[in-house]
């Protein structure tokens, strides 16, 4: 860089001293020039005007006499011609006789009575001449002084200038080296900032104060280093934070690149595997649970959430993992494992199972005693009245009971549905056909309204479970409305049913958690007409493990209706994804 900068330097003032000498030397010799010639001519005039003087006043010398004379005096050669041109007398040689030197423009001028003056290159001496001519008695005298002696003293002033022109170069070298010497510090001092500063050492600063442009530069980049030290030392303090929460998480988390390479995974993920999720890594080779995998690997490709649920990855454990995309094509998925929230679900729905099987003997034997009872108590008092209050209840606890149970068995993903192919005319037909006496005698049109006429894959018995508490809430609620409608739609690779009532409807601010166990709008109304609360949390589960999804549409005083959906014979799912979507809701 030195180098350079000397180089440019040395060149530029080179340059400079270059032209300058020209110019000067140029200017100096016209300048010299002009004024050594005007001296020569004031001169020259001057001992012309002498010499004119003599020839005209001195009768004691001959006229070849007084030219040499004053030839001598003047250093020059002296001619005298008459006025037709013809030499009289010439200091040097004799003249050419048949020039005729009235001719001459110095003497043309004298002979006409001025003083004549002239340069031009001798033919006899080949240099520049001056020629000053005055007029004498008769004719004209001439002066003619050859100017090479001025070219002959310009030399020196030649030697003058180069001296100094060497002199300058001498400086210009030195002056280079100092200047290029100290840019080269501070430009040194400046990449070496640089360095560090790409190296990540964000602490480094130039430290050059001075006004000038290179120092102006060095504050301006220690000021950006400083801001850039404050941003980074912000950035790192907020990635601790981000560290430190990440870390004291009970979920296991770990973000991926768009590769699958490990980028960062918080110490539960760690203490999860058994090789720590090294940054780099192929996810595929710390965590082997195919799940999983598929689960980044969507939410990677798809740029939206995915969920899974993973049981290879720790044995015995079973994790609910959602990955969501992360910008620059990485995902980072959370694990929540499951096996505590199980096992808890599972010893509730084992000891509500277990109550209930344990109650459904007592309670049978009530029924049958108080039905008994009924038949063989007199009307006295009030024992009959007392008698049927507790047959009711017993009706109404066996029914919970028996509920109860059958929502245990489809939740916990232990019963196994009998899937087949089943045509919806069929399953319309076996729900309309068990209530067709009820609705009858509650006055209540029972229609079927089959729009799909195509197979799903069910269980006609579970799906007829659904249908049955469908129809008898629209029988309990909606009878008002005197028809209830039972259809099927296609709607995609689904047909679509439904159940739709004319009563007077449910508010909608109930629809959202109406399939939510023990969730009644009326609970009075319920109770009376003998509901459990559970008909619609069974049917939704019924359904989820179909692979379908079931809703409720409903205004005040316009009725009401349920649809639910189930997969088309050709789109029946896995058995295995059956289970695991039971063993989810
Ligand atoms: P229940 O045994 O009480 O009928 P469900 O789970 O079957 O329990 O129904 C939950 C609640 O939804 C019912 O208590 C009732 O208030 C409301 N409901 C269900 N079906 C209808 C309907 N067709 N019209 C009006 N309300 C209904």
């Amino acid at each position: 860089m030195r180098n350079r900068i000397f180089i440019y330097l040395l060149t530029a003032f080179v340059m400079v001293i270059a032209t300058v000498a020209l110019a000067v030397n140029f200017s100096v010799r016209r300048a010299w020039e002009n004024s050594f010639r005007g001296d020569i001519e004031r001169n020259l005039r001057q001992k012309a005007a002498m010499m004119s003087l003599r020839i005209d006043t001195d009768r004691r010398n001959g006229l070849s006499e007084i030219v040499s004379q004053e030839a001598h005096a003047a250093g020059a050669r002296a001619t005298v011609i008459d006025s037709k041109g013809t030499v009289l007398a010439d200091s040097e040689k004799a003249a050419e006789p048949t020039k005729n030197y009235a001719l001459l423009p110095e003497f043309s001028s004298a002979l006409r009575g001025e003083v004549g003056a002239n340069i031009r290159t001798g033919s006899v001496i080949g240099v520049p001449v001056l020629y000053i001519a005055v007029p004498v008695t008769g004719g004209a005298a001439r002066l003619a002084y050859p100017l090479s002696d001025a070219e002959t003293s310009l030399p020196g002033l030649t030697r003058g200038l180069l001296w100094g022109v060497g002199i300058a170069l001498l400086a210009a070298l030195a002056l280079s080296g100092l200047i290029a010497q100290a840019a080269h510090g501070r430009l040194h001092r400046i990449a070496r900032f640089a360095d560090h500063i790409a190296g990540g050492e964000l602490t480094a600063r130039i430290h050059d104060t001075r006004m000038d442009e290179i120092g102006q530069l060095g504050t301006r980049l220690d000021h950006s280093a400083s801001r850039l030290e404050d941003l980074f030392r912000a950035l790192r303090e907020s990635q601790r934070q981000l560290e430190t929460l990440l870390n004291s998480m009970q979920d296991a988390v770990i973000a991926v690149n768009s590769e699958e390479r490990v980028q960062w995974a918080n110490s539960s993920m760690n203490r999860l595997i058994a090789s720590r999720a090294k940054p780099g890594v192929l996810a595929v080779e710390i965590v082997r649970d195919p799940d999983f995998l598929r689960a980044i690997r969507s939410s990677r490709e798809l740029h939206e959430p995915a969920t899974a649920r993973a049981s290879s990855i720790l044995h015995g454990h079973t994790f609910d993992v959602t990955a969501t995309p992360l910008p620059g094509g990485g995902a980072v998925a959370v694990l929540r494992d499951l096996t505590e929230t199980e096992r808890v679900e599972k010893t509730r729905r084992d000891f509500i199972a277990n109550v209930s099987h344990e109650l459904r003997t007592p309670l049978t034997s009530i029924q049958g005693y108080a039905e008994t009872l009924l038949d063989a108590v007199p009307d006295a008092g009030h024992s009959r009245e007392f008698l049927e209050i507790i047959r009711k209840n017993a009706t109404r606890m066996s029914r919970l009971t028996e509920d109860l149970l059958t929502l245990a068995r489809v939740e916990s993903g232990e019963h196994r549905f009998d899937v087949q192919p089943v045509t919806t005319s069929e399953l319309l037909n076996e729900a309309v056909r068990s209530f067709q006496e009820i609705a009858r005698s509650q006055h209540v049109e029972l229609r079927i309204e089959d729009h799909a006429a195509t197979q799903v894959s069910a269980d006609s018995e579970a799906v007829h479970q659904v249908f049955a508490n469908l129809v008898e809430n629209a029988l309990k609620y909606g009878a008002s409305g005197g028809l209830i409608v039972v259809g099927a739609r296609p709607a995609g690779e689904f047909v679509e049913f439904y159940v739709q009532d004319c009563g007077p409807g449910i508010p909608s601010e109930h629809l959202p958690r109406l399939f939510e166990r023990f969730y009644r709008v009326d609970k009075a109304r319920s109770r009376e007409s003998g509901g459990t609360g559970l008909g619609l949390a069974i049917a939704k589960h019924i359904v989820f493990a179909h692979g379908g999804v079931i809703r409720a549409e409903s205004e005040l005083n316009h009725g009401a209706t349920f649809f639910f959906t189930l997969p088309c014979e050709l789109h029946q799912p896995e058995e295995s994804e059956l289970a695991s979507r039971v063993g989810r809701r």
